[in-house]
């Protein structure tokens, strides 16, 4: 598809008509066929909603439950493929004995028909053309289901990822839910393209074989199932239970490297700076070697079952070649069951093997689906309520009131804390590392809720009013700011994505990145490299701020950045940061004084308390922790 496109049919069919008018016209007919072989790619309907949402646990029944008709057809197809594709023994069978007429070998007479033996042969013809259509059929139906369902599937595990809580993602890594998404989505992927179909298949073309055996020898056919049977079975048993755990080993260790991976990729710059390469790499050797290990382990056991069944196939056909010889010698058995019988028996071995490895996969894919089924299972803990309201127009007045929370709940990290923002105002935090600065920012944002106590906004219980406008009338200046790999025009329109160019670029100079634009050829249209790495940390600050105020929010939290800037982009940030406070409530972790005493009222906090609060004059004067501390700095 051409780039962009994949738009209703009416783009695509007019824009094959600008192309159509450059290419020369030999080729305007593959590219009119072309386009019209080309799949549409409606526009997604996936709908996002944090409480609304399917939270019914996944299995593998409900999850196929939507297209029980098409799973349904396709086991009629699997029926009929695997009789017209094992029909061969029994059709042999009568070529021998009918066709060339070797039934009554016993009695000497031999009366062979070639009409028969021509029918025979245009019966397996037909048979086998049978075969391959359903079979062809068959396979795309699966294809297509399975395809069907991890598109679903994996939406939906992203947008759970998307609903969750902030909590979840301190707990969890994510190199493992990188591999949730990667490897336990590819094996459901492999089980259910043809896994299942395939377990279908075998364990048909088993009873198909059976019945021929006992079609041709009852007495032949228990004898071998006596020598085979048991001995498959032990060795299949064995197989299946080790290989078992060999595979969720694999699947562990796979993790174990992702995340490893992850770590040192999104970790580079800190890897860089403590000279931790040959540390890292000799990590990584230990995790990868386990993972080969691990894999060794299931080579392994591949090697001592595949051959191991492969001697009891052989023996049996030995056997089954004396005892039938004797047979058909004593007149119990004709010559074309016996080759009959040993057809199908060769046969026979491969689809046991072939179950117990799809067995495994369908084990495999129980295991993602169990896995996927736990990470979908995870409770958002910040809970849109029901009866919540969207926020009106507000002023900016936050209030906390009573607030005691506990990222444990039973550690409280907040201690009846209570504090009155008035709209307008800006006011920093200040206080050691540790005494709960962010969290207060944290539970004003909403990305956690108080354990007691009440975070108001203009009067409004956030536990009250709709996330979506929550969020429209805060921004969050985090103190790494987090940049996309995606034009600078993109990351400061984050919030509002369809705004136009100029407004972007008018909000970019606002904060101070006129330089920087008129320094790039591209302008804001310059794309970001992951993380913003290919820009200073100043600019990265601007940025982040130019983010914040283009959202237009009534109030801003900011975590201000204590990573050292020179003297002068330091001036530039706090400039950007007098344009982008002005006006809104600003709540500011502050880590330098200098930006304390600039604001409305500083609050000091110490061990989940507020200990001092007041303008910077008052607390100097009052000669408490607040003065203690600018003393020392100012020194
Ligand atoms: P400050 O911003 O003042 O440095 P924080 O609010 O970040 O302090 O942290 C307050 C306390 O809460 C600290 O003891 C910290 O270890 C703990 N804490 C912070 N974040 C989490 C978290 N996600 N899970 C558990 N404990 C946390």
């Amino acid at each position: 598809m051409f780039p962009g496109g994949g738009g209703p049919t009416g783009t695509v069919r007019r824009r094959s008509g600008s192309i159509s008018s450059e290419v020369p016209a030999m080729l305007r007919d593959r590219l009119d066929g072309l386009l019209a072989e080309e799949p549409e790619h409606p526009e997604p309907n996936e709908t996002f909603s944090r409480s609304a949402y399917d939270r019914s646990p996944l299995t593998l029944r409900r999850f196929l439950a939507p297209f029980k008709w098409v799973l349904i057809g396709c086991v009629g197809l699997v029926i009929v493929e695997t009789v017209a594709m094992r029909i061969g023994p029994l059709l042999t069978q009568l070529a021998i004995d009918e066709g060339m007429g070797l039934k009554d070998l016993g009695s000497g007479q031999v009366s062979g028909s070639r009409s028969t033996l021509v029918a025979i042969f245009l019966a397996y013809l037909g048979f086998i053309v049978v075969a391959v259509l359903v079979s062809r059929w068959r396979t795309l139906w699966t294809g297509i289901v399975g395809e069907r369902l991890l598109y679903t599937l994996r939406v939906r595990v992203f947008s759970h990822l998307q609903r969750l809580s902030q909590d979840f993602f301190s707990r969890q890594k994510k190199g493992t839910l990188i591999s949730r998404m990667t490897n336990d989505i590819e094996h459901l992927q492999g089980l259910l393209h043809d896994g299942l179909a395939q377990l279908l298949v075998q364990g048909l073309t088993l009873v198909v074989l059976g019945a021929q055996l006992f079609w041709f020898s009852a007495q032949l056919a228990l004898i071998s199932f006596l020598v085979v049977v048991p001995a498959m079975a032990v060795l299949t048993w064995w197989f299946r239970g080790v290989s078992a755990r060999g595979y969720l080993a694999v699947r562990d260790r796979m993790a174990e490297v992702l995340t490893h991976l992850s770590e040192s990729l999104s970790g580079s710059r800190v890897v860089a700076a403590h000279n931790r390469q040959q540390r890292n790499v000799a990590d990584h050797d230990d995790v990868t070697r386990r993972y080969r290990e691990a894999n060794f382990y299931t080579a392994r056991i591949a090697a001592i079952y595949g051959p191991g069944s492969e001697v009891v196939g052989r023996l049996t056909v030995v056997v089954v070649l004396l005892l039938g010889g004797w047979m058909v010698l004593r007149g119990d058995m004709n010559v074309g069951e016996l080759a009959g019988f040993l057809l199908a028996i060769t046969t026979f071995f491969a689809p046991m093997q072939q179950m117990a490895q799809l067995y495994n996969a369908y084990q495999q894919g129980q295991a993602g689906i169990t896995k996927l089924r736990q990470l979908l299972a995870t409770e958002v803990s910040v809970v849109e309520e029901p009866h919540a309201y969207p926020l009106p127009d507000i002023n900016g007045q936050v209030t906390l009131d009573r607030v005691t929370f506990g990222y444990d709940p039973d550690k409280p990290v907040l201690q009846d804390v209570s504090l009155e923002i008035p709209p307008g105002e800006t006011i920093a935090l200040v206080g050691p590392t540790g005494a709960g600065k962010s969290t207060i920012a944290k539970l004003v944002t909403r990305a956690y809720d108080p354990t007691s106590g009440r975070v108001l906004l203009d009067g409004h219980d956030l536990r009250d009013v709709r996330f979506d406008s929550l969020h429209k009338r805060m921004a969050v200046v985090p103190q790494e700011p987090f940049l996309f790999s995606m034009s600078l025009r993109d990351n400061i329109a984050f919030a509002r994505p369809g705004a136009d160019d100029v407004e972007v670029e008018r909000t970019a100079r606002a904060v101070g990145l006129g330089d920087f634009l008129d320094r790039s050829p591209e302008g804001i249209h310059t794309v970001v490299h992951e993380r913003g790495a290919s820009l200073s940390a100043g600019e990265r600050q601007l940025v982040a701020l130019a983010r914040a105020l283009f959202a237009e929010p009534r109030v801003l939290v900011l975590d201000e950045a204590t990573s050292s800037l020179d003297l002068r982009t330091e001036r530039q940030v706090e400039r950007a940061l007098e344009v982008v406070r002005a006006y809104r409530t600003a709540i500011i972790i502050a880590h330098r004084l200098s930006t304390a005493k600039r604001a409305d009222r500083v609050a000091i906090v110490d061990d989940g308390r507020i200990i001092e609060i007041g303008t910077h004059d008052e607390l100097v004067a009052r000669g408490g922790r607040y003065a203690e501390m600018y003393a020392t700095w100012d020194g």
